[in-house]
């Protein structure tokens, strides 16, 4: 089944309020109505999956199992050149404060310190050179599936810059930009960014 031959409601398997924003303005110009899995109350199966892909297709899975409707899950994550690709799928753990501090919650700010800390012990001279990833799954109750993967390739600044957007944007700037993805406007964002890359390919598969 091809997403521009339903007319249903789409879950959006995410809790993240900033990925549920994002794709929920991708969708809504196809005229699809979004539910996301934390507005249903959908218990968030835990990512026990070593690739974007199979995260993305767990998130997928549970929702549209779940739910009994068609699910969309997104699984990113920044990887730095210089650090063999990590945090990659680690991306989220990075920022938990209970692995480092015993503390609940994420901390954004210490994990952009993190990735800065090894970038700085490997020298001064270091390539900072890294990419966001999505993965983005698509999953129906049959147990029919399709994944599209996007990217936008960019370097890491240091201190970080802007507030506009949610996790490692204020030390990311896009090739291309002069300004973070925490200092851009998020119309702009939608534009260049790895879920609209992921979302591109998507949307010319599936409408
Ligand atoms: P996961 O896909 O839920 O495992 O989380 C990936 C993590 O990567 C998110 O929690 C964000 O911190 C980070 N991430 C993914 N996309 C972006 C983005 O567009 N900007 C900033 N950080 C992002």
């Amino acid at each position: 089944m091809k997403l521009g031959d339903y007319s249903g409601q789409i879950v959006v398997a995410t809790h993240n309020a900033g990925k549920l924003r994002e794709m929920r303005l991708l969708l809504q110009p196809y005229g699809k109505d979004c539910v996301s899995a934390g507005e249903l109350g959908l218990p968030e199966p835990e990512e026990t999956g070593t690739t974007f892909e199979e995260n993305a297709l767990i998130k997928a899975r549970a929702a549209a199992t779940e739910a009994n409707l068609p699910a969309l899950a997104d699984d990113s994550g920044l990887c730095v050149n210089a650090l063999g690709g990590r945090p990659g799928v680690f991306t989220a753990d990075w920022a938990e404060r209970q692995k480092f501090e015993g503390e609940k919650g994420r901390d954004w700010y210490m994990a952009m310190g993190k990735v800065e800390g090894m970038l700085a012990a490997i020298g001064p001279d270091v390539d900072r050179t890294c990419w966001f990833n999505s993965t983005l799954a698509l999953a129906w109750p049959n147990g029919e599936v399709a994944i599209y993967q996007g990217r936008v390739n960019g370097h890491l600044i240091w201190p970080p810059r802007g507030s506009k957007g949610f996790g490692y944007d204020p030390v990311f700037v896009p090739n291309g930009h002069l300004m973070t993805f925490g200092e851009i406007d998020w119309e702009e964002k939608k534009l260049v960014d790895h879920r609209a890359d992921a979302f591109r390919k998507l949307v010319e598969a599936e409408f």
